[in-house]
């Protein structure tokens, strides 16, 4: 328990009690300054995320297994299930915060020139159509000089998501990732690299030990030395199956299955979306004539040349095939024609 989030946590389970909405908790925690888990600000998802989650009665839960009281609780039971009731009862009130929810890439999507977020806006054309549009806060509220331009909401979610589910397609790019899962899989369970260290260290050993043998450098001590090598690397052998029995591992082919799962979400489903969003998209820093989109696992960079992505729309225009029905910039007023080369730049973070 963090002593100093922990407060603030009873904070936003008591003001949903006392009937503050959502977005007025997030604006308070925000005002305090807590952290979403990724490290940025809380938003609307964070604040529901928070205010459901069984943790802060003291629930441990592990996979399958929930131990009651296994942390120490924040929250108290009796505020916990009241606070649980109300969410059910609003639930099925219109949703007040339905535009922010809408807008997919909201918390991620930062101005390529000032760093600020890019927020959802709407505005209504003179034919009474409304348009979605995503906006630098800075030019927003005229705090710098910056001159980022709106983008159109559909086009930049659609790049977005059709980029992710790209490289979730793409063999290469998902062994790379199922690699770097099964490596930071290792590097949790403190034990066992520890026991490959003192085994490596002690097969050198016995290999430095018959070195010297070979030599002619054999006495009653190297006799007995050398067994005692053998005996601690028979010993540390024995830890590491036993670690590794205790804390089973999950298999490269559960992780690539579970990621292949993803290769048959529906994106024209606002809700799959969200999910390639929510689980592959760290953060997207937009420029005018380009993207650059930080996955949430660590690769090389590729470029993909905007041109490649039109024809392969172009080929597709009855969008028949989910994947490829990326807007092409015609449809954005924003989009101008000297800006032909959207590079879609990514580059990779850790999870
Ligand atoms: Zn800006």
């Amino acid at each position: 328990m963090d002593p100093l989030t922990a407060p603030l946590v009873l904070d936003a389970f008591k003001l949903y009690n006392e009937g503050k909405t959502i977005i007025q908790i997030r604006n308070y925690l925000n005002s305090k300054g807590l952290k979403s888990a990724r490290g940025g600000v809380m938003n609307f998802n964070n604040v529901q995320h928070l205010l459901h989650n069984r943790r802060y009665i003291g629930e441990f839960k592990y996979r399958d297994v929930v131990v009651p009281d296994g942390i120490p609780a924040i929250v108290t039971k009796e505020l916990f299930d009241s606070v649980q009731e109300k969410l059910e009862k609003n639930k099925k009130a219109p949703a007040r915060h339905k535009a922010e929810d809408d807008y997919l890439l909201t918390t991620k999507l930062f101005c390529g020139y000032c760093g600020a977020y890019m927020c959802g806006e709407a505005g209504t054309a003179r034919n009474g159509t409304v348009y979605h549009y995503y906006k630098c806060v800075s030019v927003k509220k005229k705090r710098t000089e910056c001159h980022k331009k709106s983008v159109r909401k559909q086009w930049i979610e659609d790049i977005v998501v059709n980029e992710t589910m790209r490289a979730i397609n793409d063999d290469k790019m998902l062994d790379a990732i199922v690699s770097l899962v099964m490596d930071l899989q290792d590097r949790e369970n403190t034990n066992l690299p520890l026991y490959e260290q003192q085994l490596y260290e002690a097969n050198i050993a016995i290999n430095n030990m018959l070195n010297a043998i070979q030599q002619g450098v054999l006495t009653k001590s190297t006799k007995s030395r050398l067994e005692e090598l053998e005996a601690n690397k028979e010993e540390i052998e024995k830890r590491i199956d036993q670690e590794k029995i205790s804390n089973p591992k999950v298999t490269a082919e559960f992780v690539r299955f579970w990621l292949e799962r993803f290769r048959s979400l529906d994106i024209t489903k606002k809700e799959h979306k969200k999910i390639l969003i929510d689980t592959f998209i760290n953060t997207i820093y937009l420029f005018d004539e380009k993207v650059v989109i930080g996955f949430n696992y660590k690769n090389q960079t590729r470029t993909i040349q905007f041109d490649d992505l039109k024809k392969a729309t172009d080929k597709n225009s009855s969008c028949g095939s989910d994947l490829d029905c990326s807007s092409a910039p015609s449809v954005c007023p924003q989009m101008t024609n000297s800006r032909k080369n959207l590079d879609i730049s990514r580059f990779f973070l850790l999870f």
